[in-house]
């Protein structure tokens, strides 16, 4: 129901904490559930952790007071209206692949995620949610291993497009963060239904890509991180400079650029910065 995801360069616990707040936000829409899920880029083996409570976002705060998360420089966040499933721990958000390395949050209906589930069982990935999220969860990550790493760092991520380097310089991992793009691309093309996508990968720990279908998504834009929201009100304490994403868009954010691809792949802008270079 309301999604956020915050990527800065600081290690502290900046980006988890804007995404609390963020959540907060937006409670006035309704939910029954929320979650978090975070890697810092600059660990020296970066993991994804995920928590997730049923009920309002006091619950989680108080698991994450009771037993914190470690510093992040990267975190998305989620609260649910249950659409597909019940109201459970297991069902709420952020979803993980099988390989818990890739975690996933979803606003909307996937219409073919039962024939998805269907085909992920003859590969033997079982789910362990009854959300049509999780199935997601498992087809992004088996995109993301089927995508070659590129040569080098400074290929670019589409046709015509800037590379991951030139968006952020110091990404410590480029070369996997242009995978993940690339395989949220494919994989958003084959879904039916509405979306609004955020995924995190641990080989990949310091971007957030996104993917939208007839589900609103805004990008905040500041100096030295990025943002994403379900709605301007996600970031709207940390800036008012937002880029909306359009039908079929996906968007890989870094600390210092945003790149914006159109349902081909190919680039419509990228910013650094504040600055907004459009296609
Ligand atoms: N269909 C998903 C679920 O039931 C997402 C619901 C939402 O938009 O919060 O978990």
């Amino acid at each position: 129901c309301g999604i956020v995801g915050a990527v800065g360069r600081e290690s502290g616990s900046e980006a988890l904490d804007t995404v609390l707040e963020g959540l907060s936000r937006l409670e006035y829409r309704g939910y029954d559930s929320a979650g978090v899920a975070i890697t810092d880029a600059y660990a020296a083996e970066p993991q994804i952790l995920v928590r997730k409570e049923v009920g309002k976002l006091s619950a989680l705060r108080n698991s994450l007071a009771e037993d914190p998360l470690p510093n992040a420089t990267t975190a998305i966040g989620h609260t649910r209206w249950a659409t597909h499933g019940g109201v459970t721990r297991e069902n709420a958000h952020p979803h993980r692949s099988w390989d818990g390395k890739l975690a996933l949050i979803h606003n909307g209906i996937i219409e073919n995620a039962d024939a998805y589930r269907a085909h992920l069982k003859t590969l033997d990935i079982k789910t362990v949610s009854e959300t049509d999220t999780e199935v997601v969860a498992h087809l992004l990550e088996r995109a993301f291993l089927a995508e070659p790493k590129p040569a080098g760092g400074e290929e670019p991520v589409g046709p015509e497009s800037v590379s991951i380097l030139e968006l952020d310089p110091e990404n410590p991992n480029p070369k996997d963060a242009t995978r993940l793009v690339r395989a949220m691309s494919r994989v958003a093309r084959d879904l039916e239904g509405s979306f609004t996508l955020l995924a995190i990968q641990e080989e990949a720990p310091g971007v957030i890509v996104a993917a939208r279908r007839s589900s609103p998504l805004v990008v905040g834009l500041a100096e030295d991180a990025n943002y994403l929201g379900s709605d301007v009100l996600a970031f709207a304490s940390q800036t008012h400079q937002a880029l909306e994403i359009g039908q079929d868009e996906v968007v890989v954010v870094t600390p210092s650029g945003v790149l914006v691809l159109d349902e081909t792949g190919t680039e419509i802008l990228h910013t650094r910065g504040l600055e907004v270079f459009a296609k």
